[in-house]
């Protein structure tokens, strides 16, 4: 069986690089009907790993992937980890390391200064004699010391380190008992029974020193898939202001979960040229292996993009619903038909949706300076009247259709242009030039409420 895991330090927030290896590693286990689960690695006690935890947890509740089983917290394991350290012990594959931090240091220092690499030198690898009095002691594994450690990625292919060139002996329990960050990750992908890891290629530097651990310990190891980071358009590591801010601030920008899901899917993985891609279909096709090897570039078009397509393609009912948390209430309002109708092709995100439903449902609090100078030139207040005075003898007015034949009986009667109408009715309306149909705006607003917006902007221009 497939088992993934998405395992967050918990910064308390998740971020959108996190997200995008959880999706990967979530639509690969429900891809091959697996494991999908979740760790919060909270070894830093500092920390409020149940805020964090129930942060990450709100945000897939939001974007609809959930996690199976219970979360597993580090901070919870420490007798399970020390189980193994024991065992290492007892095995002779660790062994305890009384090397004062003074000597640690000293021994940089001189490594440095004769341009080598700084590591641990093996002083009590093989001690036997009697430790130093009182001495505080480390535990280090015995990792070996010459050879390859391969890295078989699914995603870069075999990686050959050369141990001597990237190990020593490492610490895997501090001077306070406590384990090390490369020693629990391995222990616990393996007690989780993780078959695949997805994360992010930063880790990949990890990797040997996780093998030396699986191998020290016999497990299997797991197989790994390392992704490329995500890059802003300077090619540089995504910073908070490209955008790599936390997930539920993508959801008060008024993004929708399909849309930025389908945004992190084609971030550094592809399917043809198919941008558009439904759960199911990224179900279908995702699979790990066809993950770029290089960077892949954020792009807030294209997720601007993306989310007007799903916007545009929402069903007005489920629409007025995911308006809400946007301060829109709507599901029962009796024009939301054709206010969202008007509204959907306009608007990138939800926000930005809810509120141009606000500018027209919202009579205006004043008008333009501009726009009322320019439209509220020659007859226009006599324009505004005649068509007021056609839309309160009007008893049959409902479609947008109806308003426009009206605008059009009175540019038939007073031999103008649609202009001459149109942009002064606007104004009226709305406050300024811009928006969505006016014979929609009057629809959804209704015959009084036009009537009175004319009769204010008429009068205002009249104090001016
Ligand atoms: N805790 C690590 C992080 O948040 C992930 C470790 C892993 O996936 O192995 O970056």
């Amino acid at each position: 069986m497939v088992v993934t895991r998405f395992a967050p330090s918990p910064t308390g927030y998740l971020h959108i690089g996190g997200l995008r290896t959880a999706l990967f590693s979530y639509l690969w286990a429900r891809k091959n009907g697996g494991k999908f689960l979740l760790r919060i690695e909270d070894t830093d006690k500092a920390r409020n790993s149940q805020e964090a935890a129930e942060a990450i947890v709100k945000a897939f509740h939001w974007l609809g992937l959930e996690h199976d089983g219970e979360i597993i917290y580090q901070s919870q394991r420490d007798d399970i980890y020390a189980i193994y350290i024991k065992q290492l012990l007892d095995e002779g594959k660790a062994y305890k390391c009384y090397m004062s931090k003074d000597e640690l240091t000293e021994l940089r220092e001189t490594q440095m200064a004769n341009k080598e690499r700084t590591k641990y030198d093996g002083k009590y690898r093989d001690f036997t004699g009697t430790p130093p009095e009182n001495a505080e002691y480390v535990i280090r594994i015995k990792a070996p010391l010459s050879g390859e450690i391969l890295v078989r990625d699914g995603v870069k292919g075999d990686i050959s380190f050369q141990a001597e060139d990237i190990l020593d002996d490492f610490v895997i329990a501090r001077g306070d008992g406590s384990p090390t960050y490369n020693f629990v990750v391995a222990i616990d992908d393996h007690l989780m029974g993780v078959t695949e890891v997805i994360r992010g290629d930063d880790h990949l530097s990890n990797t040997p020193k996780q093998i030396v651990v699986y191998e020290a310990l016999g497990f299997e190891v797991p197989k790994f898939f390392h992704v490329p980071m995500i890059h802003n358009h300077e090619g540089k590591k995504l910073s908070k202001r490209d955008g790599a801010t936390d997930v539920m601030a993508y959801k008060e920008m008024g993004y929708t979960p399909e849309a930025l899901l389908n945004f992190l899917v084609r971030l550094g993985w592809s399917h043809g040229d198919q941008e558009i891609f439904s759960m199911d279909e990224m179900m279908e096709y995702f699979n790990p292996k066809n993950i770029n090897r290089s960077a892949s570039i954020y792009n807030t078009e294209k997720l601007d993009w993306l989310n007007s397509h799903y916007i545009k393609n929402t069903p007005n009912n489920k629409l007025a619903e995911m308006l809400e948390p946007y301060g829109l209430l709507l599901t029962s309002h009796d024009k939301k038909e054709i206010l969202l109708d008007a509204l959907k092709e306009r608007a990138k995100t939800l926000k930005e949706m809810a509120l141009l439903v606000n500018e027209i449902i919202i009579a205006p609090a004043s008008y333009d300076e501009k726009a009322v100078e320019k439209s509220f030139k020659g007859d226009a207040v006599d324009v505004l009247n005649a068509f007021a005075a056609k839309v309160s003898t009007s008893s049959e007015l409902h479609l947008p259709s109806d308003y426009h034949h009206l605008m059009q009986e009175v540019v038939d009667e007073m031999g103008i242009g649609f202009g001459k109408i149109g942009q002064p009715l606007r104004v009226a309306l709305l406050g300024k030039m811009s928006g969505p149909g006016l014979d929609s705006v009057m629809a959804i607003i209704g015959k009084n409420e036009t009537i009175s917006r004319i009769k204010s902007a008429i009068k205002a221009h009249s104090q001016t």
